[in-house]
């Protein structure tokens, strides 16, 4: 099983060459840490999702009535409860609605966030929010061993450089996550194990050669950005 730090890694490389703000690489670095949520040691983790979606819900229906994002935290503990390992989040088809389901609790939260705060005449920065958020997701997904590693790279970046409403790019954050999972299904296609990639379409196991087909498809998309979005080249 490759580490969560290679897997870190991995995601915040795949995801460096599509950004306009580094910022974006911290969705990268969840991105890559969502699929081994479905490891048996992550078992608490899910019951704390669960539990904590449960709250929240509740919260926010009696606060402003938009449960949709507990909601959907609920939705994703009870994915991964009946994920075994290497399963659901492993595949193409996973990873896709992982993180649609990621980036649509994280948009979800942060608009609730700042209608509650403007409900009660609160005024609270827009990074604040986003920092509330991204921790909350963090406590989730990132490794024990990291996590005030990750509170504190997510708080010194807020602190030094913010981030406005107005320059959230919300597909780039879903393009983050999806990154992130596909580097994440990359490292472990090289494992001996390999993974059924294509599940439920194909049940066969892939391994070496589909890890490296993929990295050629991301290599190509990469520089094929790079080259027409990217204004320094
Ligand atoms: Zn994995």
């Amino acid at each position: 099983m490759s580490s969560f730090r290679s897997h870190a890694l991995a995601g915040l490389l795949f995801g460096l060459p599509f950004i306009s703000n580094v910022f974006y690489l911290f969705f990268a670095l969840l991105g890559a840490s969502v699929p081994d949520l479905d490891h048996q040691n992550n078992k608490h983790k899910v019951y704390s999702m669960i539990g904590f979606g449960v709250v929240l819900s509740v919260l926010l229906f009696f606060l402003n009535g938009d449960v949709l994002s507990g909601l959907v935290l609920i939705l994703l503990g009870v994915i991964f409860y009946f994920s075994r390992h290497r399963g659901f989040s492993h595949t193409l088809v996973g990873i896709v609605v992982l993180s649609c389901l990621f980036s649509f609790m994280f948009m979800g939260f942060v608009s609730v966030l700042m209608r509650l705060c403007i409900d009660f005449g609160v005024n609270v920065p827009f990074s604040s929010i986003v920092f509330i958020v991204m921790v909350l997701i963090g406590y989730f997904v990132i490794h024990r061993r990291y996590l005030m590693l990750y509170i504190l790279a997510l708080a010194v970046y807020l602190v030094l450089f913010g981030f406005d409403f107005g320059m959230f790019n919300w597909y780039v954050v879903f393009g983050m996550f999806l990154v992130g999972g596909l580097s994440h299904l990359i490292l472990d296609l090289r494992t001996p194990a390999g993974l059924s990639l294509f599940k439920p379409f194909i049940k066969r196991k892939f391994h070496q050669k589909m890890a490296l087909f993929l990295f050629i498809i991301w290599l190509v998309v990469a520089v094929g950005y790079l080259v027409y979005f990217n204004p320094l080249i």
